[in-house]
């Protein structure tokens, strides 16, 4: 049973076509009698996280922000090719701030903001326009519970602000090779910066898991490869791995064999031929995923970290109480003191 199958509460999916900044179509949702919303125009910036409404995510319920469209990391594997102009160039919102601070107003707060999806929140130009150190202020301000997912080690900058917040910090380190890094994701920070990030905001008190996001075969998926990863982030103090193998979809996958051309015949045998449709995305077999995901997963109960994967249809070889981390939020100052989201029984899933 996939954790959307326990949601307890009620909601309904509207598709909004005139929403700038953001693709079209996207999804809001409205709680029943949760989220006073004035119209649905009432949140431009935040949305509901809802990838083309895919039955395979077990994301629990939570808000996406994004302080810039386009991301700048350049990454060969991104998806977001598929739906955002000038991909790989991020602009600043229009009126970030303005907007930001009235839609804030009107969000619930129970409910967790993602920040982002679509966007890292920390490529080049946030160093000069910090907007999402700004972004993240008026997050404190309203109380609000927020992850924020990043290859970025410029998020430390921010750590006087995240450490007073209901915050918790997804850092991606798709491998510890150097180069391939720098192939596949060619305008994000070196890994061992992003090492360095975790043990920065670990050693803060800010919860800190990570992705290994994606596994492309041949590229980052050797079992040694992958364990020796698992061991580097868990000995810089990630509480959680959730580990992901690529998707494929047509410009992504065009990018992927152009840059690594030795790679497209198995790529291609792997993808297009043994491969399955999912989710509007070319998937590996499923017994090919889960032999790499299972190899995180023993890795990371080998290192005593938790474990999840991400839209692979595995959640009942999860140990952890979310696959997005998103339980390790802390409760906001003067609540019960507990682990946000996380069960009693969810708790013993793992011995830690
Ligand atoms: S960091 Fe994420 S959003 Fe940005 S280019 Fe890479 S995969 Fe795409």
């Amino acid at each position: 049973m996939t954790s959307k199958q326990h949601r307890p509460y009620q909601y309904r999916f509207i598709r909004e076509k005139d929403i700038p900044d953001l693709p079209d179509p996207i999804h809001l949702w409205v709680l029943d009698g949760a989220v006073p919303v004035r119209g649905l125009s009432a949140l431009t910036l935040i949305s509901s996280f809802d990838p083309w409404a895919s039955k395979i995510c077990s994301c629990p319920r939570k808000y996406s922000l994004s302080p810039y469209t386009g991301c700048s990391h350049s990454c060969l594997y991104c998806y977001i090719t598929s739906y955002i102009p000038d991909p790989f160039n991020a602009r600043p919102k229009k009126n970030l701030i303005r907007r930001l601070a009235r839609e804030l107003s009107r969000i619930d707060r129970s409910i967790p903001v993602m920040m982002a999806s679509s966007s890292d929140p920390y490529t080049p130009p946030e160093e000069r326009l910090q907007l999402t150190r700004s972004t993240i202020k008026l997050l404190l301000a309203h109380s609000a519970r927020f992850l924020v997912v990043t290859k970025s080690d410029l998020i430390t900058r921010d750590v006087d602000l995240l450490r007073r917040a209901s915050a918790a910090a997804s850092i991606t380190v798709t491998t510890l090779d150097c180069d391939l890094a720098s192939k596949l994701e060619p305008s994000a920070p070196e890994p061992a910066r992003r090492l360095r990030a975790i043990r920065q905001l670990s050693d803060a008190g800010i919860p800190c898991s990570a992705r290994i996001d994606p596994i492309i075969p041949g590229l980052n998926s050797e079992r040694e490869q992958l364990q020796l990863l698992t061991r580097e982030l868990s000995e810089a103090g990630v509480r959680q791995i959730t580990a992901s193998t690529y998707k494929a979809r047509p410009d992504s996958y065009r990018r992927l064999v152009r840059a690594f051309p030795s790679n497209e015949r198995l790529l291609r045998r792997l993808y297009w031929e043994s491969g399955e449709g999912l989710a509007g995305s070319r998937y590996l077999n499923s017994s090919l995923r889960l032999q790499l995901i299972m190899t995180v997963k023993e890795a990371a109960e080998a290192y005593r970290v938790r474990f999840a994967s991400c839209r692979e249809g595995f959640t009942s070889y999860s140990t952890s109480a979310s696959c997005d981390s998103s339980h390790l939020i802390p409760a906001p100052l003067g609540a019960s003191g507990t682990v946000s989201g996380e069960t009693p029984s969810q708790s013993t899933m793992i011995r830690l």
